[in-house]
């Protein structure tokens, strides 16, 4: 069976927009950026979004890059990287899989004169250059007004369905939630569980765990992305409650944008990648030359002690009413939604 991302880089280098270092209109001499994505099956973003818009920002650059994916092993992560730093890169954007093996990308990194962006996620512990995000408490805000937004302030049973553990951005998210959330008194928590590696499949058995252990009296889900919202969808519509639960998601996937509009999630966080991926070639193009690129701010490491200077921009929540925003914006098709719903 071919994998999704075998058969996204198929279609993407096709269009001559995939990884590779051969680039018509790049310059040798300003050197090239490798980037690392995490993998294929915790969001559609980092094939369909993150690729060809870093691809599309390298080449306006005129910089050389190779962009690849981890498919999510650590020790992938690594090999990757020591290939791309042997076949010349001086740069590395980096989204790791979790903390320590990121962290340990950075310093092997350094060590060879190679500098590093944490991009999306950041390394604790880490020796990066720069970090590249959206605010990610301010997702789990949107996240928690959302919900709100969704129920009203009547009283509710709410549970909490958490990224990966070893994902910084998930505990951001949990943050950001709660902040919201835990300020509302006709609120209470029924369950709160972080999903292992943002695995769809581990996401819904969870969630029905905890739906037999509340016997189905949910009324509010606080999913961290699409994906696991859509294992959440799963189950309530297996206990026959379909569109009862308002249940929230991220990363305005075209599975997470249909269930909006099919009644079944109360709304997305949508992040317009293209913004990241650019920002993270300006300065991935600035240090390729040494030079200093201009952040917005600084984000604490406490592992590591420091603050790392930052790009953070901004993420919008979306409810039915803006899913044709985000058509518009070109960062979904019309016709990718329209079916089935
Ligand atoms: C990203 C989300 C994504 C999740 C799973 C997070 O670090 O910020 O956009 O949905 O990882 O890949």
């Amino acid at each position: 069976l071919a994998t999704l991302s075998a058969v996204a880089a198929l279609v993407l280098t096709a269009c001559g927009d995939g990884s590779g270092d051969s680039q018509a209109a790049s310059d040798p001499a300003k050197g090239k950026v490798g980037v690392i994505l995490p993998d294929t099956t915790s969001s559609t973003r980092y094939e369909s979004f993150d690729r060809p818009y870093l691809a599309q920002a390298f080449k306006a650059a005129g910089v050389r890059y190779d962009i690849q994916n981890a498919e999510g092993s650590a020790q992938r992560f690594q090999t990757i990287a020591d290939q791309m730093i042997t076949s010349g890169a001086t740069v590395l954007v980096l989204d790791g899989l979790d903390s320590d093996s990121a962290a340990a990308v950075q310093r092997k990194a350094r060590a060879q004169g190679v500098k590093t962006i944490d991009y999306d996620r950041l390394a604790l512990g880490g020796v990066s250059d720069y970090y590249v995000s959206f605010d990610n408490v301010k997702v789990g805000e949107e996240l928690g007004n959302g919900l709100r937004r969704c129920l009203g302030d009547k009283a509710a049973n709410i549970a909490y369905l958490n990224g990966a553990p070893t994902d910084n951005n998930a505990t951001l998210f949990a943050r950001g939630a709660h902040a919201v959330l835990d300020k509302v008194p006709s609120y209470r928590k029924a369950a709160e569980q972080a999903v292992p590696d943002w695995k769809p499949e581990k996401a819904a058995t969870i969630f029905e765990q905890m739906w037999t252990e509340q016997k189905g009296r949910i009324d509010g889900v606080v999913a961290a992305n699409d994906n696991l919202a859509n294992a959440v969808v799963s189950i309530v519509n297996k206990n026959g409650e379909a569109g009862k639960v308002a249940v929230t998601g991220q990363d305005a996937t075209p599975q997470g944008l249909q269930n909006i509009l099919d009644g079944k999630q109360c709304m997305t966080v949508y992040k317009p990648v293209k913004q990241e991926a650019d920002a993270a070639a300006r300065l991935a193009v600035a240090l390729l030359s040494g030079g200093k690129a201009e952040t917005n701010g600084t984000t604490n490491d406490p592992e590591g002690k420091r603050d790392v200077p930052s790009v953070l921009l901004t993420p919008i929540g979306v409810f039915e009413d803006g899913v044709k925003r985000v058509v518009t914006d070109g960062f979904v098709k019309a016709s990718e939604l329209c079916k089935g719903g």
